[in-house]
């Protein structure tokens, strides 16, 4: 029986506890593969899992971490075999299903994908759950019918995981896009990922009209609350904002104006539990579409020893792109 270390996520009657531990094979849930994880990384879900905010643990004790990649040790699936390289996001991973921060994981076969190449281990964590994601939200306006030929494109949260990715793949796609943000320090960083124009994130923070200027064809908000409410407000004739997250509140005060009087869509975008040909196809354009030396800019590696520290630090904005964890 090997021993291997893990972040664990305990509740007892003092509230919710996130420390390193060493745990057995044994202690593992039920899956048909095992994978010994190599790389992971830090999700905003992750941070408000181990400081305890919003209800993101669904049992206890649980091993955060949404995201993992890694080499198979023992499968029992007909898709895997021992020695493949395979990564995992989401499905319920860190939530219901012990997930990534820890050396071994045992899960279901099928929330995993083979490897597409040229991406390796530590750059499909780059990825992650965050890249996925925003890869689902420029789908997502591509099935819309959005082009950019139709006008400006607008990332909000741009300097986050998943707003750094919606930057670049946005960018790539051949749209200009503008990138609202909060650290006026970023601007370098932002224009390096594909930005034309910056928008400081107070622009959109106040509450606003229920019609405003039309300024964006297309919009990727990563913030939810009264921004969400003002891209729609506006988003050009016909456009389409996906919305994918909340940092600035569940709440939604907007009007439904921009529906009826301007043809605005808003299309929901959600990464936990995507069709398995959604997540193949989103790999696959990833793979194809992104340079790996933009991954590196939108990434850092640390340690394992530095994870919880570093997840803890996600929740208050102190994340820059996306943190992935070397497991050693
Ligand atoms: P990050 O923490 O990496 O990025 C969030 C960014 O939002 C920050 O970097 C900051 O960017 C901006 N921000 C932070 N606080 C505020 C605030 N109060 N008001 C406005 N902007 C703020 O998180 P992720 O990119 O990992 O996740 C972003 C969101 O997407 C989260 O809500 C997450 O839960 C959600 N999500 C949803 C998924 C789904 O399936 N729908 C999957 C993955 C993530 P800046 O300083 O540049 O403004």
């Amino acid at each position: 029986m090997t021993d291997f270390r893990a972040i664990r996520i305990d509740k007892d009657s003092d509230g919710q506890h996130a420390d390193y531990v060493i745990m057995r094979e044994r202690d593992l849930m039920e899956g048909d593969v095992d994978v010994d994880v190599a790389f992971s990384a830090i999700n905003y879900k992750d941070g408000l899992a181990v400081a305890g905010k919003g209800p993101v643990v669904r049992r206890f004790p649980m091993i955060p971490g949404v995201d993992l990649a890694g080499r198979v040790t023992r499968s029992a699936h007909p898709e895997f075999a021992s020695g493949d390289i395979v990564v995992a996001t989401a499905c319920g991973l860190g939530e219901a299903h012990y997930g990534g921060f820890a050396e071994k994981a045992r899960l279901s076969g099928d929330w995993l994908a083979k490897l597409p190449p040229p991406l390796t281990p530590a750059r499909a964590m780059a990825v992650g759950t965050a890249g996925l994601t925003a890869m689902f939200c420029v789908l997502a306006l591509e099935r819309h019918g959005a082009r950019p030929e139709d006008g400006l494109a607008v990332v909000t949260g741009a300097t986050g995981g998943v707003g750094s990715f919606a930057v670049a793949l946005l960018a790539k796609a051949g749209w200009r896009v503008a990138a609202v943000t909060g650290h006026a320090s970023e601007d370098a960083y932002l224009e390096r990922l594909g930005a034309s124009e910056i928008i400081g994130r107070d622009e959109l923070s106040a509450p606003g009209k229920p019609l405003q200027k039309q300024r964006f064809a297309v919009g990727v908000d990563t913030v939810g609350g009264v921004t969400l409410a003002n891209l729609l407000a506006q988003t050009r004739f016909d456009g389409a904002v996906a919305a994918c997250g909340n940092v600035a509140g569940m709440e939604f005060p907007a009007t439904v104006a921009p529906f009826i009087l301007r043809g605005v869509s808003l299309l929901g975008v959600e990464s936990v539990r995507p069709r398995i040909e959604l997540r193949r196809a989103a790999w696959a354009r990833i793979a194809r579409d992104l340079d790996p030396c933009a991954i590196d800019v939108m990434s850092e590696i640390i340690s394992f020893d530095d994870a919880l520290d570093r997840a803890r630090s996600i929740v208050g904005g102190k994340i820059r792109g996306r943190v992935v964890i070397d497991m050693g």
